[in-house]
């Protein structure tokens, strides 16, 4: 696979943007360079200055957190952003498309939507895994991008990683997986196999384990040629001087970061535990996420409206393929898990009461 013809005709031809931060580089006192307002800002706070459009200290955290080079790391505003980049980067209007594996991430088809870009969808079968016949299918396909999510979203599982390696290797798209609950998962992130398979690409994301999902940081993990091809096309000051600033301070707290994973895991086993006595769970799905799939013996959208009628918000997902009588209900505090089991016995017990 050679990166090049991956690229839009049109993203190789242009000239990217150069900000004033660009040509400048080194040690000045008087910066008058930028428009920007050199008296100060509205508010009091230090912000009148662009922020550093390369965010050199937050990629080499980054980095360093992923055991790869900072030529090797994009950040974007939300992982969001990634994904609708690298639609950009790789899919002319109209005439490309992508590849899915539903029930999946909605945010690949929006993004694909925005963009004029076909969607082929590949089902993952009833334990949510790809079998040889789909993966036949995926690699057939004329994709630019295949997106696959492991853990994924909505069902909580980590793909086979047999599978995921298949298609990284026999695929001639730019392979993308998404890890934004790798943290949770008891498995390590294709991070590591970056250098030995050259069209991979990893997403990660500062929202889910690192709790971080105000500031809008994601990630995106891949060959220093492609981070290149994605700076290129990124708007300049994609992460705000705020976002990067408590970004990195968030980095460095790994022990926060620890503490937070590890109730968080312990708190979805009681949950999937009270779950399954439920009367009204027919099925609560493996998990390496910070969620929990559950089928329901009854209409979910029902129940759905009874948790709301509790001041509870879950997701129903069953409308999604694969998901009929879903709900997709995030691993909460103690407090609010107990109160969610307390609302679903009641409903039950409702159920039992003529
Ligand atoms: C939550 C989530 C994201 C996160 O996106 P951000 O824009 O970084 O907040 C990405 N992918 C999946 C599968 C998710 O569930």
């Amino acid at each position: 696979m050679k990166l090049d013809e991956l690229v839009r005709p049109a993203v190789r031809r242009m000239q990217a943007y150069s900000s004033a931060r660009d040509e400048f580089h080194g040690q000045a006192s008087i910066m008058l360079d930028a428009n920007e307002n050199s008296l100060g800002s509205a508010g009091g706070g230090p912000f009148n200055r662009y922020p550093d459009p390369h965010q050199r200290l937050l990629r080499a955290r980054l980095a360093t957190l992923n055991g790869v080079t900072a030529e090797q790391v994009f950040v974007g505003n939300g992982s969001d952003e990634a994904i609708d980049l690298l639609l950009r980067l790789t899919c002319r209007p109209g005439q490309d498309r992508i590849a899915i594996t539903p029930p999946t991430y909605g945010m690949y088809e929006v993004s694909a939507a925005l963009n004029e870009v076909q969607v082929e969808t590949v089902p993952l079968n009833a334990e949510f895994q790809l079998d040889d016949a789909a993966i036949e299918q995926l690699l057939a396909i004329d994709a630019k991008l295949v997106f696959l999510c492991s853990p994924n979203n909505p069902t909580g599982n980590l793909l086979h990683a047999a599978a995921v390696e298949r298609i990284a290797r026999q695929a001639r798209a730019l392979v993308v997986i998404d890890e934004a609950y790798i943290d949770f998962a008891n498995a390590p992130s294709w991070a590591s196999r970056l250098d030995e398979l050259p069209n991979l690409v990893v997403l990660r994301t500062l929202s889910k384990a690192w709790g971080l999902a105000a500031l809008r940081v994601g990630v995106c993990l891949g060959s220093a040629e492609l981070i290149a091809y994605l700076d290129k096309i990124k708007p300049p000051y994609n992460l705000s001087t705020i976002a990067q600033q408590l970004a990195l301070e968030g980095l460095h707290d790994t022990q926060r970061f620890t503490a937070l994973r590890d109730q968080l895991l312990e708190q979805r086993a009681w949950l999937r535990q009270r779950l399954e006595a439920c009367p009204l769970v027919a099925k609560v799905f493996p998990s390496d996420a910070n969620f929990l799939l559950v089928r329901l013996s009854r209409d979910a959208t029902t129940v759905y409206r009874a948790l709301l009628a509790h001041g509870i918000v879950v997701r129903n997902r069953s409308g999604q393929p694969g998901c009929h009588d879903c709900l997709r209900i995030t691993v909460g505090s103690a407090e609010e898990n107990q109160a969610l089991m307390l609302a679903l016995e009641a409903l039950a017990q409702e159920d039992r009461t003529p």
